[in-house]
């Protein structure tokens, strides 16, 4: 189907919930770098648009990836990519403002602005006539540094006051390079041209050269009071992976500090919306949906959360939390959960042992896991998904196994009970390492080693019968890695990937494996994507995210990283008292 017909069906498919404005001079185009139904389930870039749709200066318009069936219409080159409201060319548009969540869409960036025919590295469009090319969201908060080479500015951390702020700048000067030195002065702005990393003999980024205005520190913006905000469903359409939710934001990052999580680390101190709030949201949600999808990082240590499933219940609807720590289940929410209907829980225990929880400090107990279980199927819901990962830092084989052994528990005991019980679902995803994590010195796991050890628990869980395993590929996994712990020089690499189409988790891995032969022949001027996944960071080296200050000491994650080694864990977070990681 023709791109612009579908854009238009969409489009009249959609449910605005809000009154739109007829927009100003400035046009900016807000770009989700993935498909259409994934956009429109994210709250980020809903929450974006209508920051920039809101201001009477600007006429905001939406762009997305086409979808596969489409791109070929690009490739050949026969067509150029138009934004989705106005059909406008995004190379008319005077900015472009994509919003990241994923780092694994870094690759879409550059096959959009290829489809918009804008040269890709920012570079080739000094001084001709292209928009601002503007990126912001949770990817680039962590590392930006991939897509450095084709992006002029960075906002980096949340966009409810900073945007505004952009704004207001961009609007008082003229010329790409004067903006760029006023808007350097917005906190939380980050313009690559002004930083030059410099490279020692081993590859590894020696110093960074500033020479732009102020300090080169990058201090990401997070807002203090989400209450002043309300972040809902904004745009409604069945067509979006939610489809038929209304979703409603109940905090931003996490209390409970497991190592492995950015979440966990970027969004420092959490912040929780007031319980009445929430219930008012879901209240405005059920008058459109059924299902309210409740969106956070651990939705069970949310402040009043089964209340907030009790009222949804007696509304009529049914309450959908995004994913629940195990010992924070109250015997409250698991009965509103189980009334208003859920079928399926998601459950996180990360990993199986015990020994393992305490490396990542999970903070639960096998008991707390059993006990969870056994209580959610005791209220009626039927089906249960556990999620795990797998090539974690110390991780042993028999920690792998715990997993089945944990598994065989849960079952043991619901058989005991005559429990009815649906589907047992096993989810296991490799470990990718995350900047501003305890473990973001630490490598991925061999991708070979990966699979050895997926292949032993496949056997292992078989014998259980009822469970079933969905495990993410360690290809998928490598891909992330790179993205998340590269530096600048990882542009080349996706730029070679791009290149050479490649559009999935297969292309993307047999190219990468092409790439790190020639690198290891001397063939390629291109970094080896080893370097970035599979080495040990050195804890005195300069990394390339340290220019961001996340407000978490550097020390802080180094002490608990050597927690991790010992199988120490540390209480969560009491933002009340504590001050010990610097975010508070
Ligand atoms: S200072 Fe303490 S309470 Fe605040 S975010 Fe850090 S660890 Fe958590």
């Amino acid at each position: 189907m023709y791109p612009r017909k579908r854009a238009l069906e969409r489009i009249a498919r959609e449910r605005v919930l809000y009154e739109r404005s007829p927009g100003g001079d400035i046009s900016i185009c807000v770009i989700y770098p993935n498909h259409y139904r994934l956009g429109m389930a994210n709250l980020g870039f809903q929450a974006i648009f209508h920051i920039f749709e809101s201001d009477p200066n600007v006429a905001a318009d939406r762009a997305f990836l086409p979808d596969a069936d489409e791109r070929e219409n690009f490739r050949s080159g026969g067509e150029r990519l138009v934004s989705f409201e106005r059909g406008r060319p995004l190379s008319d548009f005077d900015i472009l403002a994509f919003s990241i969540s994923f780092e694994t869409d870094y690759l879409n960036v550059l096959s959009i602005l290829k489809m918009a025919g804008i040269p890709t590295r920012r570079s080739e469009r000094a001084g001709r006539n292209f928009p601002m090319i503007v990126a912001g969201g949770s990817a680039v908060f962590l590392n930006p540094e991939p897509i450095a080479d084709f992006v002029d500015l960075f906002l980096i951390g949340e966009g409810e006051e900073m945007v505004p702020e952009f704004l207001s700048r961009w609007n008082e000067t003229r010329g790409l390079s004067n903006r760029l030195h006023e808007l350097a002065t917005v906190e939380g702005s980050y313009i690559p041209e002004f930083y030059t990393p410099v490279y020692d003999d081993a590859g590894r980024l020696a110093t960074v050269h500033y020479r732009g205005p102020g300090s080169a520190q990058v201090n990401r913006r997070l807002i203090r009071d989400l209450n002043r905000f309300t972040t809902s469903s904004l745009i409604l359409t069945e067509e979006s992976v939610f489809g038929d939710m209304f979703l409603v934001e109940a905090s931003r990052g996490c209390q409970w500090g497991c190592r492995f999580c950015a979440a966990g680390f970027m969004y420092r101190p959490i912040r929780y919306r007031a319980p009445e709030s929430l219930v008012a949201e879901a209240e405005r949600g059920l008058t459109e949906r059924n299902v309210i999808g409740l969106v956070g990082a651990e939705m069970a240590s949310v402040p009043g959360v089964a209340e907030i499933a009790s009222a949804v219940v007696d509304r009529g609807g049914r309450l959908s939390p995004s994913s629940l720590k195990a010992d924070c289940i109250s015997p409250a929410l698991a009965s509103a959960l189980a009334r208003g209907g859920n079928q399926s829980v998601t459950v996180a225990p990360e990993a199986g042992s015990e020994r393992m929880r305490k490396v990542i400090n999970k903070n639960l107990t096998e008991a707390e896991i059993l006990h969870a279980a056994e209580m959610m199927l005791g209220k009626g819901v039927g089906n249960l998904k556990f999620y795990f990962m797998i090539g974690l830092p110390e991780e042993r084989d028999e920690d792998v196994l715990a997993i089945a052994d944990l598994v065989a528990k849960v079952l043991e005991r619901a058989r005991a009970r005559r429990t009815r019980i649906g589907s047992v679902t096993v989810s296991l995803n490799p470990f990718v390492p995350k900047p501003w994590t305890p473990f973001q010195w630490d490598p991925m796991e061999d991708a070979r080693s990966i699979k050895r050890k997926v292949a032993m628990l496949r056997a292992r869980l078989a014998r259980l019968g009822q469970v079933e395993l969905d495990a993410e590929s360690p290809r998928e996994a490598y891909f992330q890695t790179m993205v998340s712990r590269g530096d600048r020089r990882v542009g080349a690499i996706l730029e070679r990937l791009e290149a050479a189409g490649c559009d999935g988790a297969g292309p993307i891995w047999h190219e990468l494996v092409q790439i790190h032969r020639e690198a290891e022949s001397g063939d390629s001027d291109l970094p080896d994507p080893d370097f970035f996944v599979t080495r040990h960071y050195t804890h005195d080296e300069l990394l390339p995210w340290d220019f961001i200050d996340h407000h978490v000491y550097k020390w802080f994650l180094l002490a608990e990283r050597k927690k991790a080694h010992h199988e120490h864990q540390s209480p969560p977070c009491d933002v009340e008292r504590c001050t010990v990681c610097g975010a508070c």
